[in-house]
């Protein structure tokens, strides 16, 4: 039995999401079946709780695609920035009373300060985007796991120190470039104490028309659901065009929109 629990925690602790997922429904089902008395059951009732909140708690390392999907809420994330159209969609968000999540380029940060500062200041939460959007997938091919290593914490520390220097708050989130993931990331995410967030939705970087990225994006407002757009880069005329549609559809759909923390809150 010690073993059977060992190996339960080992693989839950993994950072592993749908790991994790199979755990708790799992564990569930034995609290429906197993629990003979009230005590028993209110102990497995915590124990379930427990595992709930440690699969979702935005916390050093660990690894996320959706927020909670026992809520009704919906996160917009944005990716690159600040840019060109940061100010645009700034403002847009205002203009619904919407707090989002700002995934920045310390590249860009370098050359756009201010911006990034204005994004905290109007209530926004800023993630770590690594310094130059590097593919660490084909970086690994290339240079082999140990550079790639090296590679990514520099990435990450050179633009924590320019978010950190532009805004004066050290980012506690981070979003690889191209949603790279791997099992060691969880790691450099203790490292630097950074919960690492990848994305439920999002194509809006794509070549597709204005009309199916809507239809897409709509189908996508689901409980829990991340949804990924850029703000840096040029050209995000059909990202400014699609905000105010979704936003709304959310809105009429009881849908609250939040930020990253808020999605992960247990
Ligand atoms: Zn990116």
């Amino acid at each position: 039995m010690g073993r059977v629990v060992k190996i339960f925690f080992e693989l839950f602790f993994s950072g592993h999401s749908p790991i994790r997922l199979f755990l708790t429904r799992i564990t569930q089902l034995i609290v429906r079946i197993e629990a003979k008395n009230p005590i028993q059951l209110f102990g497995l009732i915590l124990f379930t709780f427990f595992i709930q909140s440690k699969l979702l708690a935005c916390s050093p390392g660990s690894f996320h695609a959706d927020g909670n999907k026992n809520k009704k809420a919906i996160a917009l994330t944005f990716d690159d920035g600040p840019g060109e159209w940061t100010l645009k969609i700034l403002d847009l968000l205002d203009h619904y009373q919407v707090k989002a999540t700002f995934f920045m380029n310390g590249d860009q940060v370098e050359l756009r300060p201010e911006l990034a500062k204005e994004v905290l200041k109007r209530g926004h939460e800023i993630g770590d985007h690594t310094y130059s959007h590097i593919n660490f997938y084909t970086y690994e091919r290339k240079f082999g796991l140990e550079k790639t290593k090296l590679k990514v914490k520099e990435e990450i520390q050179k633009s924590r120190d320019l978010i950190v220097q532009a805004t004066g708050k050290s980012p506690e989130i981070c979003r690889m470039p191209h949603g790279y993931h791997r099992s060691w990331m969880k790691e450099i995410g203790k490292e630097f104490k950074l919960c690492l967030v990848n994305w439920t939705f999002g194509k809006d970087w794509l070549k597709i028309s204005e009309d199916r990225l809507l239809k897409e994006y709509l189908q996508n407002i689901k409980p829990g659901a991340i949804l990924l757009f850029h703000d840096g880069g040029r050209h995000r005329e059909k990202t400014l065009n699609l905000l105010p549609l979704i936003i709304e559809e959310a809105k009429k759909r009881n849908f609250s929109i939040v930020t990253i923390h808020q999605i992960l809150e247990p």
